[in-house]
């Protein structure tokens, strides 16, 4: 580019087409359920996106895809306005990634409530649909996709035939009101058997479990919605009123005694050997589990020190997924093709 470091008219024009791409591959795997290009594909258009933003912040706007939550509001559906916003997740894709993310969330803490020690939730990333659901008394009064993190679409009658998310919680600890998020998704074993069903109707087939989540839970009709069998794990809560609690996982405690489906599988742990250990355990046994996963999401667990780090207008500044390699299918049919 030009000397004085200023972007050159070729990069603007790359970071325009960029721009316009990741919009167009965001709306057609969000809005029409049917992406255009396979995740580990719209990622790196994504980091190559904030690799220039990182080199010119003068290049980035408002409305830069870095800056907004994907996901717009379907018309298919009510707009419902989420009492607090929801947000998406900064990716890392290595373990040295990883690393630096950790000093810097530590180094954040540190430098806001110094002396602090941070306990890190890690979790699967649950390959699903984003909901939330709004419980007032105990009572499901609503639910919603996550929409643009601000507007979601209301999807109320499909979540209630879920059989895992009850209409009523139970216990008389029930906040006045609460917002649980959670994933919505199909099981790992039911995903090919719907896929054969959708098939012997004649239906183009899902391209993978969260394309038939979301596709299942965004219908019109509730009664196709009954049909799919969708499953839930909760794995965060946003506006309350009515509940105390120091800590996420200790919510999650709440949420699974109130009857919410939470996953058996998060833990809360010390230190970053202890996140690449999990990391490692479930990279070998990511495909027998009860559902498919994209990586493993790692949150500070205390809810100050959550509050202290704060967040972008995309991303929580206390919480990262880290994506395994994307698995080299296409690269290993093409060395059997080539080797017969
Ligand atoms: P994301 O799906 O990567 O991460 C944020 C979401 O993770 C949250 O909203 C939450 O619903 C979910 N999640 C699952 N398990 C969780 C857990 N244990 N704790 C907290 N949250 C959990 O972010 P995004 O902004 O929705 O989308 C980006 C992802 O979607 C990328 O993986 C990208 O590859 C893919 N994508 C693909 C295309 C495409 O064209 N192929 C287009 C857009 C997005």
């Amino acid at each position: 580019g030009p000397a004085d470091g200023t972007p050159s008219e070729d990069l603007r024009e790359e970071y325009r087409n960029l721009a316009d791409a990741i919009r167009a591959h965001r709306y057609a795997y969000y809005q029409e359920n049917a992406p255009t290009v396979s995740d580990a594909e719209f990622d790196e258009l994504f980091r190559r996106l904030e690799t220039i933003e990182a080199l010119h912040p003068e290049l980035v706007s408002n409305d830069s895809p870095t800056q907004e939550v994907g996901g717009d509001v379907s018309s298919a559906f009510a707009p419902v306005e989420h009492l607090q916003r929801m947000y998406s997740i900064e990716d890392v894709f290595s373990l040295e990634e990883l690393t630096v993310w950790l000093r810097r969330a530590l180094a954040g803490i540190e430098q806001r409530s110094p002396g602090s020690s941070v306990r890190w939730l890690t979790e699967l990333k649950i390959d699903g649909l984003a909901v939330n659901l709004l419980y007032r008394n105990g009572e499901l009064v609503r639910a919603a996709t996550r929409g643009d993190g601000v507007t979601g679409e209301d999807i109320t009658h499909n979540v209630l035939t879920i059989a895992s998310i009850p209409r009523q919680l139970s216990g008389d600890d029930v906040p006045e009101e609460v917002e649980v998020r959670g994933e919505v998704f199909i099981p790992s074993k039911d995903f090919a058997a719907l896929n054969e069903r959708m098939v012997a109707a004649g239906k183009a087939p899902f391209a993978n479990p969260r394309n038939a989540a979301a596709g299942s839970l965004r219908q019109k009709d509730p009664a196709l919605t009954a049909e799919r069998p969708l499953d839930a794990y909760m794995h965060g809560i946003g506006a309350r009123t009515g509940l105390t609690a120091e800590a996420q996982s200790e919510t999650y405690e709440l949420l699974r005694r109130w009857g919410l489906p939470v996953s058996p599988y998060s833990e809360v742990l010390d230190d970053e050997e202890a996140i690449v250990g999990f990391i490692e355990r479930y990279g070998d046994k990511r495909h027998s589990l009860r559902h498919e996963i994209d990586g493993i999401v790692v949150k500070v667990d205390s809810f100050a020190l959550q509050r202290a780090l704060g967040h972008t207008s995309r991303v929580p500044r206390w919480c990262v997924a880290y994506k395994y390699p994307p698995e080299e299918v296409n690269t290993k049919l093409l060395d059997i093709l080539v080797n017969v």
